[in-house]
């Protein structure tokens, strides 16, 4: 299905290849085009296979890391720099380590995408901020009410608590999270717990390459990668695809807790069968979050992608100006391959059909 079209006189346009700046030439988290592509973050949805990439200093690393090497045009947050005939200001995300905003300024007026973010903490990036624009293109994933997250106080508060629970009754304390960004958020908040983590290989290789590039983990606890047959009195922190493996499911004994933002997913109880606990950290915007984006960033011209549709018309029904672009190549974040719940809400046209409540 191609993109809607863009009113003529937009900054952006829409192509056969994804949404594209022409005052920047650049291309938005397309995963190929002919010609640069800005890359927000390298979630594997994200990654491009375009000759050029453009992107911040620690996006192109981990990049390089999971699809090989590219021509990276790089530009550290909060630097102007000339692209095209624009100038381009990357800002924080705060949706994993490297994650961008994008802000063109043309002499036409300035466009900002903002990738996939969160306007709460993260404690591997900078803080992200609203951003004041003409032109908003802006993710959707927890586009609808239910999705209004409680404060991540009080979630760590519950992971602290079931790692305690789990430890008391000599059971491995399984954590769930995606490779990139949740894991090593997971991490940071386990160690800083004073736990010992025992980590999947794609995890331990990722939070390597964080301590390369200036994020280490500072504990107390400390961590290492899985060995069969040692996870003693540790953490265990996997990935969502290997909650079903011998990994997890040999462990004589253990209590496993997810963390991601679809807790809230209406069929979560279905689907997350055999966990005994789903805990809405995200590393999203939720829907309250996604609402003061829009209405703060005081664009006169609103494009939500990568999330339901209703969330645009609930914006026009709050006066903003706003439209959904469908289609966009990415629609959620993959990053947390076999994970079932990911692929579901975008694709779900009746959602009381589901609602099991
Ligand atoms: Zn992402």
């Amino acid at each position: 299905m191609p993109l809607e079209p863009t009113p003529t006189d937009s900054l952006l346009q829409a192509t056969p290849h994804g949404l594209f700046v022409p005052a920047a030439q650049l291309y938005l988290d397309a995963r190929w085009a002919p010609g640069s592509v800005f890359v927000s973050h390298a979630h594997a949805d994200h990654c491009s296979r375009a000759e050029r990439i453009v992107c911040t200093p620690e996006t192109a690393t981990l990049h390089t890391a999971r699809r090989g090497p590219r021509d990276a045009f790089v530009i550290p947050y909060d630097t102007p720099t000339r692209v095209g005939e624009a100038d381009v200001v990357l800002h924080s995300a705060a949706h994993c380590l490297g994650a961008a905003m994008i802000e063109v300024r043309t002499d036409r007026g300035t466009l900002v995408y903002t990738g996939d973010y969160k306007l709460r903490p993260n404690p591997l990036t900078p803080p992200s901020h609203i951003p004041r624009c003409d032109e908003l293109v802006m993710e959707c994933t927890f586009g609808e009410p239910r999705y209004a997250f409680p404060p991540d106080e009080l979630l760590l508060h519950q992971l602290h608590d079931f790692v305690e629970a789990a430890l008391r009754e000599d059971s491995t304390p399984v954590v769930l999270a995606y490779a990139l960004g949740k894991g090593q958020e997971a991490l940071h908040h386990l160690t800083g717990f004073g736990y010992d983590v025992v980590l999947h290989g794609a995890i331990a290789n990722l939070c390597r390459l964080h301590v390369e590039l200036g994020h280490p983990f500072p504990g107390p606890g400390i961590w290492m990668s899985y060995k069969r047959g040692e996870v003693g009195r540790r953490v265990l922190l996997t990935t969502p695809s290997t909650r079903k493996t011998a990994m997890v499911q040999g462990l004589p004994k253990k209590r496993i807790c997810y963390l991601t933002g679809w807790a809230y997913h209406p069929g979560a109880h279905n689907i997350y069968k055999g966990i005994d606990l789903v805990l809405p950290l995200s590393d999203h915007a939720d829907y309250p979050e996604l609402v003061r984006t829009a209405r703060e960033s005081g664009a006169r011209r609103i494009y939500t992608v990568h999330g339901p549709e209703r969330f645009a018309d609930r914006l026009r029904e709050q006066g903003l100006p706003a439209r959904h672009l469908a289609a966009h190549p990415q629609d959620f974040c993959d990053d947390d391959e076999g994970d079932p719940a990911a692929a579901r809400p975008v694709a779900i046209p009746d959602q009381r059909s589901l609602d099991l409540r």
